[in-house]
């Protein structure tokens, strides 16, 4: 008897720890639960043979919205981010700045740190030929006296056999957002680059609102394409709008799947969300980071 009861109270007990337990588990399930984010392939790393001679034109993607483009031996990244970001980073970066041997130049769109970004161009500086950016972040750069050029929207400038002309871009979300002593931000302050070299044109359209000139452009041969469903960016409606507006146009998917921000729509994108609304979806490339691109003229 006593040692039925006895039986009875441990099963009780035991009984009252494991729904404890169970408890405690959901609790923590929940809170370490983590919502989903679309991620690229693995990263494939490369190193200074992606900087040497070539027939061809190249892209890689760097992660976030960062390009290396080799055409046909002269180099520029786009946006480069590959240390130092204040945010949890999902993929590992193909190349430290410190192994890149030579840049003919770097292209900045804008000054948010995740296009320009001081700890790595810091580390680009002392190999890099020229930094090319707007008139305000150039005013940034000769801050640090790096080698740089400021250039107004609809400027063209060389960079050896490749022509870059700025293109517009809506980004003064600061404006918005005052902070006390903030400065009044422009939209000429953020731009794209319309980038020609002898093997097609690239667009890189920075982060913007979409404009109507995005859509009347002369047709690219690849769109370093932002599909964030942000509303100081194109929206995902307004990236189908813009690819569908160069429906043969291969986009070269960039700025998602790299900061660890589930519910921040700059960097949330899912690549699944665009296959049912782009116009030939065939043309929508997922390229992991670093993994290389062959840049082709479009017939047109
Ligand atoms: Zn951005």
């Amino acid at each position: 008897m006593k040692a039925k009861q006895l039986a009875i109270a441990l099963i009780l007990t035991l009984l009252t720890c494991d729904i404890q337990a169970q408890q405690k588990t959901d609790s923590l399930s929940k809170k370490t639960e983590k919502k989903y984010q679309a991620t690229p392939p693995k990263t494939q790393p490369f190193g200074k043979e992606a900087f040497g001679a070539s027939k061809s034109t190249t892209l890689r993607w760097l992660g976030m919205a960062g390009f290396l483009i080799n055409s046909r031996g002269t180099t520029l990244m786009v946006d480069p981010l590959l240390q130092g970001f204040d945010m949890p980073i999902l993929i590992e970066f193909p190349i430290k700045p410190k192994d890149v041997p030579s840049l003919d130049a770097v292209l900045v769109t804008h000054a948010d740190n995740d296009h320009f970004s001081v700890p790595t161009n810091k580390d680009l500086v002392g190999v890099t030929k020229a930094f090319h950016s707007t008139i305000y972040v150039d005013s940034l750069m000769k801050n640090m006296s790096w080698p740089s050029f400021g250039h107004d929207i609809g400027a063209v400038f060389k960079v050896n056999d490749i022509s870059v002309k700025l293109t517009p871009a809506d980004h003064a979300y600061q404006n918005a957002y005052p902070r006390p002593g903030q400065r009044h931000f422009k939209n000429e302050d953020a731009c794209g680059f319309m980038i020609q070299t002898p093997d097609g044109t690239i667009w890189a359209p920075g982060d913007s609102r979409l404009l109507d000139e995005h859509l009347h452009l002369p047709t690219p041969d690849a769109i370093l394409f932002d599909f964030s469903d942000s509303e100081w960016h194109f929206t995902l409606a307004g990236a189908i709008k813009l690819a569908n507006a160069y429906p043969d146009t291969p986009l070269l998917l960039s700025h998602w799947g790299s900061v660890d921000a589930p519910d921040f729509s700059p960097f949330n994108g899912d690549p699944k969300s665009l296959y049912d609304k782009v116009v030939n979806p065939k043309r929508i490339i997922v390229l992991a980071p670093g993994q290389p691109y062959s840049l082709r003229k479009l017939r047109k």
